[in-house]
C-alpha cells in the first residue's frame, strides 16, 4: 500500500482530495480523521499541516505527497518532486505599504521585510545584490508594516485583494507556485508501481480537463476541409446523418484553442455543433 501525504485542511485540500476522487479511488474521508485507506485502490491518506508533507516525504514516513512548491523549495526539498500538478497556483510577492515611494528593489536595502518564507526571499535578495532584514514570522504577514515591525512584507498572493485591504502594494514578485506531486527518494519496487498506476489515472484526468469532445454536422463536400481545421487524437471519426448529403463529425479540441476553431469550422459550413466535457482521456 501507498501512503499520501495531503493538507488536511486548507487551500490544497479540496483539489488533491477531488484529484484523487476524479482518479476513481474511493475512500472515506471525515474531518477528524487523521487517515484513511482508500476502498478501491492500495493507496492510504495521511491529512497534515502542509509545511509536514516535505519532512515527511522526505524521511519515508509518507511516500508521496502533494505540497505547495513555496513550501516545498522553502524547506529545500525540490529534489522530491515528480511533477507539477496545475492547482494552487500563487505567487510569493514583495509588497511594500501603498503611500511608500518604491522605485526599484534597491530601495529595500537596508529595510526590515516580514515574510513566513525566509530562504525564498534570501535567495531572492541575494540574486538582486540586497542586503535587507529578514523577520520571520509565521502567519498574519500583511500587518507587519501597520504594527510598525517591517518596512516590506514578502508574502503569498493570488488575486491580490489580501494586500489591497490591508494598504499594501505588489512590488515585485519572487517565486511562482503551484501544487507539485512529490515521493520518497527510496519506493519500494512495489510502491514504484503503485505510483506508475496512480500517475497514469492522474494523467488521464489532467489530458480530460483540458480537452472538450466536439460533434457537429457537416455538408458532405466540407468533410475534408473541416477535418483539417479539427484537432484531433488520430483523424475526426466521420459518421453518415440520417438526412442525405451530411455527416456527423466528432473530434477532440483544447479548450484553449476551442473558440478560435469554433468560429473557423462554423464559416467553412459546420452545423449543429456540439462540446461536451470529457471525463477521462487515455491516448
Ligand atoms: P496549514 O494549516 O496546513 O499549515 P497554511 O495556513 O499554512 O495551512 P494555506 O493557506 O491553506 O496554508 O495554503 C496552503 C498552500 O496553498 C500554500 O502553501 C500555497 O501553496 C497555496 N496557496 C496559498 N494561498 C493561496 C491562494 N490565495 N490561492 C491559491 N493557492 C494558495
Ligand atoms: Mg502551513
Amino acid at each position: 500500500m501507498l501512503r499520501l501525504a495531503i493538507q488536511k485542511s486548507g487551500r490544497l485540500s479540496d483539489d488533491s482530495l477531488n484529484l484523487i476522487r476524479e482518479c476513481g479511488i474511493s475512500f472515506i474521508s471525515s474531518s477528524l480523521k487523521l487517515k484513511t485507506e482508500c476502498t478501491n485502490f492500495p493507496l492510504e491518506i495521511l491529512f497534515l499541516r502542509d509545511d509536514d508533507i516535505p519532512g515527511y516525504v522526505a524521511d519515508g514516513v509518507a511516500d508521496i505527497g502533494i505540497v505547495g512548491e513555496n513550501v516545498l523549495v522553502e524547506e529545500g526539498k525540490q529534489e522530491l518532486t515528480v511533477e507539477k500538478l496545475g492547482f494552487s497556483k500563487c505567487r510569493l510577492s514583495l509588497a511594500v505599504p501603498k503611500s511608500a515611494e518604491y522605485n526599484s528593489v534597491q530601495d529595500l536595502n537596508g529595510k526590515n521585510i516580514a515574510t513566513s518564507y525566509p530562504n525564498l526571499l534570501q535567495a531572492y535578495l541575494q540574486e538582486q545584490g540586497v542586503k535587507a532584514n529578514i523577520h520571520t514570522i509565521s502567519g498574519s504577514v500583511e500587518i507587519a508594516p501597520s504594527i510598525g515591525l517591517a518596512e516590506a512584507i514578502c508574502d503569498i498572493v493570488s488575486s491580490g485583494s489580501t494586500l489591497i485591504s490591508n494598504g499594501l502594494k505588489e512590488v515585485e514578485r519572487v517565486f511562482k507556485s503551484e501544487a507539485a506531486l512529490i515521493a520518497t527518494k527510496e519506493l519500494s519496487e512495489e510502491k514504484r508501481e503503485i505510483l506508475e498506476k496512480l500517475l497514469f489515472r492522474i494523467h488521464a484526468v489532467q489530458r480530460a480537463r483540458k480537452a472538450k469532445y466536439i460533434l457537429l454536422n457537416s455538408p458532405n463536400d466540407k468533410i475534408e476541409e473541416i477535418s483539417r481545421l479539427l484537432p484531433s487524437v488520430k483523424a475526426p471519426t466521420v459518421l453518415p446523418l440520417a438526412e442525405e448529403g451530411w455527416s456527423s463529425l466528432h473530434s477532440v479540441v483544447n479548450e484553449d484553442d476551442f473558440w478560435e476553431i469554433i468560429e473557423k469550422i462554423k464559416d467553412a459550413g459546420a452545423q449543429g455543433i456540439l462540446v461536451v466535457p470529457i471525463e477521462k482521456m487515455i491516448i
